[in-house]
């Protein structure tokens, strides 16, 4: 049987997890009252996907809060988030980062970000190819960003039933990141993260090296669109 409290929900995956892998609890279009129950059950860590309804929502919830920013994210809207996101997982561009840079110096702060692959076969989701990633970060120019810190990988997984498919892409981002890490970030031990596992694919994600998992779904229920 299923149990009904998110707050029974939330003991359930963390006894799941292993250590080593956080959980992102994503909100996104839940009610901050249902925040508020996984805040008073201990969860600190938040994903939401889109700007303003993050902003609102930091707004009433306590300050404690770490907010990451998982969705695509405009360039002409870094600035709103800039003050506090505590992670940006899903940085798909450059440009984008260039962005964060100047937002983040402006709002005098650093703003740890993650690069976001893309593994996946829809052509609609965003982020750099693996290639791409790991030529962007040879290329070595994010070395000169002083208010960014890049923190690692996210992917999101092709949504199908085929966990083969499923598993060979969460393969790939972790050989990915594990060669990041080596050819570029030896000397930087905070490119650690590899953000990878929804509701319907976390164990398979954490089978393949996620760190942190970013649930919804099987955390809030269902969400009305
Ligand atoms: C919505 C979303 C999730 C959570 O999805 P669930 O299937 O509800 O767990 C995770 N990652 C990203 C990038 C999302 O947009």
């Amino acid at each position: 049987m299923s149990r009904n409290t998110i707050a029974d929900r939330l003991s359930d995956l963390r006894q799941e997890l292993p250590t080593g892998v956080r959980l992102v609890a994503v909100s996104k279009f839940h009610p901050v009252e249902m925040l508020q129950e996984a805040y008073d059950a201990g969860q600190r860590v938040f994903g939401e996907s889109r700007v303003q309804e993050l902003v609102q929502k930091a707004a009433q919830m306590p300050k404690d809060v770490e907010w990451h920013f998982i969705g695509h994210l405009q360039r002409n809207k870094v600035r709103q988030i800039a003050p506090f996101i505590a992670l940006i997982h899903s940085v798909d561009s450059p440009e984008l980062l260039a962005e964060i840079e100047r937002q983040a110096a402006l709002a005098g702060r650093t703003i740890p970000c993650l690069l976001e692959l893309h593994v996946a076969q829809e052509a609609e989701k965003f982020g750099f190819t693996p290639d791409a990633a790991l030529q962007f970060l040879r290329e070595g120019e994010w070395r000169q960003l002083a208010y960014v810190q890049l923190r690692g990988l996210m992917c999101m997984a092709t949504f199908t039933d085929d966990t083969d498919e499923i598993r060979r892409e969460f393969q790939l981002a972790r050989r990915t990141f594990e060669q990041a890490k080596t050819e570029c970030f030896a000397d930087a031990p905070a490119f650690r993260e590899l953000s990878m596992g929804m509701t319907d694919d976390y164990p398979v994600a954490i089978e393949e090296g996620s760190t942190m998992v970013r649930i919804g779904t099987k955390l809030f229920g269902p969400r009305n669109y």
